[in-house]
């Protein structure tokens, strides 16, 4: 019966060079709605360029991606997307990377209110009310007034997680969200983004967390040179990957 449920994101024959390097050859992949996807694979396979590809950061050369009601099909050939219409699907679309680039010259609030103010085009007020709602959800609302400076990185990427919210994204996509911080600081931004996953949003997560992706992740993809080379249940994937390519790159993490 669940075929019958459309997915979320779905991507079809999607490729993406630069120049004679084929990054991403011929990537097919669907996200269920409350689905989450932790994708996983060596440096260099093709992990970001695919979850920029999926916000359009990067635009492909080839195949189709939906997001909801939203579908692009590309064509080297054609035209890309106008601005308008990216600049709309990326808000949609949240991106939280390694590094938060929080505006450092805006408070806590401002920063989460920017977005909503200038994309969604809200009014201070409502933006405010909304900025606030989310960072009570990452517990940082107490925290609302200060400057980016004053957070440690762990609280600077939970602002970057409650700042993308603000655009009431439809899926989440995380670039290693973790890796840039301390160890101690790494539990606290895994715990803000299991909550989301709980509350049903729809996640995609790049991640070397191998525990959090068999806790949280309810698939597994496992990346290698621009291919999908396994994608299943996360805790099976992990605890019995099928190809030798999987096993031996999850090897390294215990
Ligand atoms: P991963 O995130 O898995 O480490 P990336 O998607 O960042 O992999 O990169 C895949 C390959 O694409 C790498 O060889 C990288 O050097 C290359 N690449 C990524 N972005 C660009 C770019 N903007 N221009 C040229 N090469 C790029
Ligand atoms: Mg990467």
């Amino acid at each position: 019966m669940t075929d019958l449920v459309e997915p979320k994101i779905e991507i079809a024959g999607l490729k993406k060079s630069y120049g004679p390097l084929e990054v991403l050859k011929d990537i097919n992949l669907n996200v269920a709605t409350g689905e989450v996807v932790a994708m996983i694979g060596p440096s260099g396979s093709g992990k970001s360029t695919l979850l920029r590809c999926m916000n359009l950061l990067t635009i492909p050369d080839k195949g189709t991606l939906r997001v909801g009601d939203t579908r692009f099909s590309f064509d080297a050939q054609e035209k890309p997307p106008k601005d308008r219409e990216l600049a709309s699907f990326r808000s949609r679309t949240g991106m939280v990377f390694q590094h938060f680039n929080l505006f450092p010259h805006m408070s806590v609030l401002e920063n989460v209110m920017e977005a909503p103010i200038q994309v969604r085009k809200l009014n201070r007020g409502a933006a405010e009310e909304l900025a606030r709602s989310q960072l009570a959800k990452v517990g940082l609302v107490d925290r609302a007034g200060q400057m980016p400076h004053t957070l440690s990185g762990g609280q600077k990427q939970r602002v970057a997680i409650a700042r993308a919210l603000a655009m009431q994204p439809e899926v989440m996509l995380f670039d290693e969200a973790t890796s840039a911080l301390d160890p101690e600081l790494v539990g606290e931004v895994l715990n803000t983004m299991q909550n989301l996953a709980s509350e049903g949003m729809t996640m995609v997560v790049v991640t070397h967390e191998i525990a959090f992706a068999r806790e949280v992740a309810d698939r597994l993809v496992f990346m290698r040179d621009g291919v999908v080379v396994e994608d299943g249940p996360a805790k099976d994937v992990i605890d019995n990957p099928r190809q030798e390519a999987t096993r031996s790159f999850l090897s390294h993490f215990h």
